[in-house]
């Protein structure tokens, strides 16, 4: 076990400036309107430094360094743009501790995550991307004996991405990898309650890429991402959080009929068929594991298995164990390698869940575990702590249909598989699910009549950067990750030519 000290301190391995401008042209730009907003740590509920706050005259300045950019790196040979993210990769392996601790601090999550699973999930992105991009290839159709039609894969130019606040660092390079990779410039918005890992990120790689290929407008939603979102001079916007914020990006990039992807919410099923306690081994356990990682991330994942579906046969036994296995999730301080669940990001996000918990309870769903806000004591006493909580209740109620981001899961029971399906499917959402069971056809019927565009079958929360990623229904429009993804930055060039002198 061991606590890496608070940024700030002595022995610390990070340590934040006291304030961050916007990161434009490969250089720190101070605010137009020179004003800055407080940035404090979950943990303790202190403000720690102090960020720019952006708005349209910012933004125009960071389109401006991107245009500037767009077309050399956009004719970079692939090897070098592939060696360049390579070396990002090498650079964030060698300070992973550092940005690790910086993004615990500033999100609240525990260390022990973001250094076994955000930051090495990063780099392995970025190395996938680099080899995605020279692997690929374009393609030729021969039109007749003396005409060949030529498709390359070109840039788009630059494009804008905004992300949330629940993996600042992952969700960043989730979406600068591939766009990156196929040559476009970038201006890139984080949340306005996570923008200053980003920076320390920021301060390992920014060296690495030309001056305006990659630039960070910091602020809020309105004032700074809705200038983005919505400028003419953007490609493609992409975009992660919420479903309602995706509603209005996708209108304003319909006024300037530029594509758009968007990664929005959830509210995932997490199936357990009888026949998983068939007998009590190593496959039973992690099931109980797979119930239990609602709390991952303090449930601020949007594809957190917010609702468990039981089968009657098990329901009694199965849940009870489950729920004991909630209760093992060791909360703390994040910074404590041995902690599992750490603060919730924000304070509305804290009163946000509570007011769900609330809501659980007036709805008439029983809680079976925790419900209440966890004062953990001395300096923590000041952060965003929630007890990981377990409710049962029926598929109709509030706390079962609507996104609380929250470590909060919602029980119901479910007769057999029609009615399991029937109840998975009962949501607006559709970006992940979880089936358990030792049956494969069953498991294999589930992966595909449950409407989502991730379903894990006997595992959850696992991101390899080759399986796409994306919502069905109102979680989302495109894929992350994959190669695939290379399609949402890169526009089709069509060269029809003729090598024959003969009239037309
Ligand atoms: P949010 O929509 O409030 O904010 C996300 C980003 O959008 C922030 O940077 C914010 O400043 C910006 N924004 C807000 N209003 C805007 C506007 N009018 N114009 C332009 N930009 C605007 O979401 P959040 O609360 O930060 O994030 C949590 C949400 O993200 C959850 O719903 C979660 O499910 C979702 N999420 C989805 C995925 C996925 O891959 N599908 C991944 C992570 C999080």
């Amino acid at each position: 076990m061991a606590t890496y000290a608070a940024p700030g301190q002595p022995d610390s391995v990070v340590s934040f400036k006291p304030r961050y401008d916007h990161y434009i042209g490969g250089e720190y730009v101070a605010p137009a309107k020179g004003q800055y907003f407080e940035n404090p740590t979950p943990i303790t509920g202190r403000t720690f430094t102090e960020v720019a706050r952006g708005t349209a005259d910012d933004v125009e300045k960071a389109l401006d360094a991107a245009e500037g950019a767009a077309s050399a790196w956009g004719r970079t040979a692939v090897t070098e743009r592939a060696n360049v993210l390579t070396t990002m990769a090498d650079r964030i392996e060698a300070n992973l501790e550092r940005i690790a601790v910086a993004e615990s601090w500033e999100n609240g999550k525990a260390v022990r995550e973001t250094l076994a699973a955000d930051i090495p999930l990063a780099i392995d992105h970025l190395r996938y991307f680099a080899g995605a991009i020279r692997a690929q290839e374009g393609h030729l159709s021969q039109i007749d004996e003396d005409t060949v039609a030529y498709h390359f894969h070109e840039p788009l130019g630059v494009v804008g991405q905004i992300i949330p606040w629940n993996f600042p660092i992952l969700m960043a390079i989730w979406k600068l990898a591939p766009a990156l990779a196929a040559g476009n410039a970038v201006v890139l918005k984080p949340a306005e309650q996570t923008p200053a890992s980003i920076h320390v990120l920021l301060d390992v790689i920014g060296d690495l890429l030309p001056a305006g290929v990659l630039n960070v407008v910091n602020g809020f939603g309105v004032e700074a991402g809705k200038p983005l979102a919505s400028s003419s001079r953007i490609r493609k916007i992409a975009f992660t959080g919420e479903t309602t914020t995706g509603r209005l990006i996708s209108q304003y990039a319909s006024e300037n009929l530029i594509p758009v992807t968007l990664e929005l919410g959830g509210k995932s099923p997490n199936i357990f068929f009888d026949d998983v306690a068939a007998q009590q081994d190593a496959f039973y356990d992690k099931a109980l594991e797979g119930f239990a990682m609602f709390a991952l991330n303090q449930g601020e994942v949007c594809t957190c298995p917010s609702r468990a579906l039981v089968q009657g046969g098990i329901y009694d036994e199965f849940v009870a164990q489950g729920v004991k296995r909630a209760e093992q999730v060791k909360m703390g301080n994040p910074l404590d390698t041995e902690t599992m669940m750490g603060a919730q990001a924000s304070n509305d996000q804290l009163e946000k869940i509570l007011s769900y918990i609330d809501i659980g309870r007036q709805e008439g769903a029983k809680v079976l575990t925790g419900g209440e806000r966890a004062d953990l004591g001395g300096e923590l006493s000041g952060g965003y702590y929630v007890q990981p909580t377990v409710f049962e209740g029926q598929n109709s109620m509030r706390i079962f249909q609507e996104e609380i981001f929250g470590p909060v899961l919602s029980v119901a029971r479910f007769t057999d598989y029609a009615d399991a399906m029937t109840q998975a499917n009962d949501t607006l959402y559709g970006l992940g699910a979880g089936v358990w069971s030792r049956d494969t056809n069953t498991a294999y019927r589930a992966g595909r009549d449950i409407q989502a565009g991730r379903v894990w079958v006997n595992n959850y929360h696992a991101y390899p950067a080759h399986a796409a990623f994306g919502g069905y229904k109102q979680s989302g429009i495109g894929r992350e990750n994959h190669k695939m993804m290379l399609d949402h930055y890169q526009q089709t060039k069509n060269i029809l030519q003729s090598y024959s002198d003969n009239a037309l």
